[in-house]
């Protein structure tokens, strides 16, 4: 049986990064999730914001690891082919003094580029912004980012160069034999010389079973609109209000996918993604705070994500009651931004040099037919008839995008799956079209039955009972 230098446990893109870093590194890790994909906690359900680094506190984890982190995300985003845009953040307001604050704090943490600017300037930049807003902190290094692509890239390239990703494992039971941890699932023995405990809003369990310290874990829903691309919003940076005590507030933000993300509320909530009238009419009134016209029509979808809070900073550290354990716990936001600087922070707690393995491969860039010239989709056509087959009319993904996605690295069963990697499903039809022909090709690539599908986790399988198949006689 196989001892792997590291078990990381819970494949957000803290997870996530760890693996990569500690695959990166030549260690022998796996990645252990209970869900049936990675990035379906808090990294699928957030603003997507690479922040500066000028809002946490000074002298804290998060201020240190944000800006950190954010300094290395140009560069892991080109090597994982993850969209990233370097947008700009606007905190637009009426009192220059809490301006000037958020500005201070950011010089003091070591955040580059911030610029305080006057109304004229604001204008400039967002030509519909309030009357009410007369000046605004500017930070030129803040990006957008596809957290869940990132995440997935993050797994993907630590499979290639000897990582492993186990989905849909359960953890029963963990003990430690002579130095060496077992754990057990409901499927599989793991043997490993250290954990990583990255569960998010699963910390807990995983630290009850483990035996290391537990915490106090608080929920606080964020809920939002997703705007179409063609909603004719003319913001081209992210705004966010000033912040207060519950959080950064509503912000109105571009993705890179081409729509627009207004959002997100901030409540005591239970671990419960759901969206509620209350916080969605909170939104709306917001948002038109910021820019008055914002229409709502233009909304085609409301989500929300659960931040995971314990106290007022991110808790790192060497397990005191279970030697070779390593918690991470309370990583709300900006743990997004923080997660390539929190990977490099684990390998030094756990005494690894952080030296990288050489030859480490590249992850091939996978791009989707509409990525590539005319002539060239024309040619591709005629070599492989599937590309000329559309699945997703709004988001124009062709069942040959679909099949490339099912034949990664990471073998994936769910249509929400799909969704995040070619975007099929995202338009302004939200699946009403493609959701059964991706079903239909997530059955046929895997080989399995129509109730083994998942929309997203075990428990969401599309069907059940007696089915019948029909064939398609076209
Ligand atoms: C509304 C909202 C907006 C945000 N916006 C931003 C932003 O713009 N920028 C930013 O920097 N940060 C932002 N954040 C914070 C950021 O999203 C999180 O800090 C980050 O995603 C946390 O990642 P994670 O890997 O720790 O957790 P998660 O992504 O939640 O991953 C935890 C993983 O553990 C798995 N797991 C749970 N229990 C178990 C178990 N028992 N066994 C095995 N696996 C388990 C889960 O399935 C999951 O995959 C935001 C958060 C929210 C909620």
């Amino acid at each position: 049986m196989k001892t792997y230098d590291c078990v990381v446990i819970g494949g957000g893109v803290v997870g996530a990064s760890i693996f990569n870093k500690l695959v990166r590194l030549g260690k022998s890790v796996a990645l252990l999730d209970k869900a049936s994909d990675v990035a379906t906690g808090a990294s699928k359900a957030n603003s997507g914001i690479v922040h500066a680094g000028y809002d946490p506190m000074p002298n804290t984890l998060k201020a240190k690891l944000n800006v950190e982190g954010s300094e290395l995300f140009p560069k892991l985003c080109r090597r994982l082919n993850v969209p990233i845009k370097n947008c700009g953040a606007l905190v637009v307001g009426d009192d220059i003094e809490k301006i000037r604050t958020l500005y201070e704090r950011g010089k003091q943490n070591g955040v580059k580029k911030l610029e305080i600017l006057n109304r004229d300037k604001i204008k400039q930049l967002v030509p519909d912004i309030s009357d009410s807003i007369s000046c605004a902190l500017y930070a030129k290094i803040s990006c957008i980012v596809s957290p869940y692509l990132l995440t997935i890239n993050l797994c993907e390239e630590g499979i290639i160069n000897g990582g492993e990703v186990f989905l849909e494992e359960d953890i029963e039971s963990v003990k430690k034999v002579k130095g060496e941890f077992i754990i057990k699932t409901k499927k599989n023995t793991f043997h490993a010389l250290n954990i990583v405990n990255s569960a998010g809003a699963g910390y807990n369990d995983i630290a009850k079973i483990l035996g290391s310290e537990e915490y106090e874990i608080q929920f606080r829903r964020g809920e939002y609109f997703v705007f179409s691309k063609t909603a004719n919003l003319n913001v081209p940076c992210t705004i966010f209000p000033l912040p207060t005590k519950k959080g950064k507030g509503v912000l109105i933000t571009p993705t890179v996918d081409g729509n627009f993300l207004v959002g997100p509320t901030s409540e005591r909530s239970k671990n419960e993604t759901v969206t509620t009238d209350l916080g969605l009419n909170d939104i709306k009134e917001k948002a038109k705070n910021i820019i008055p016209n914002i229409n709502f029509k233009n909304a085609i979808r409301e989500f929300s994500g659960i931040r995971i809070i314990c106290g007022e900073d991110f808790i790192i550290e060497k397990s005191k009651k279970v030697k070779n354990v390593i918690n991470i716990a309370g990583i709300c936001s900006p743990g997004l931004s923080s997660a390539p600087a929190i990977a490099n922070m684990v390998a030094t707690l756990l005494g690894f040099n952080l030296e990288e393995k050489k030859n480490l491969k590249r992850l091939k860039e996978i791009k989707l037919l509409k990525d590539y010239d005319e002539e060239t989709q024309n040619e591709m056509i005629k070599q492989n008839k599937d590309y000329g087959e559309i699945v997703c009319k709004c988001e124009k993904i062709t069942k040959g995008d679909v099949i490339n996605t099912l034949n990664r690295p990471l073998k994936i069963r769910s249509v929400d799956g799909v969704k995040r990697r070619t975007n099929a499903g995202m338009g302004i039809c939200q699946g009403g079209f493609c959701f059964t022909k991706v079903v239909n090709l997530i059955k046929d690539v895997r080989n399995i039955k129509y109730e083994e599908v998942l929309k997203e986790n075990r428990g969401s399988e599309v069907a059940y009972g007696n089915i019948r198949e029909v064939k398609n006689e076209n």
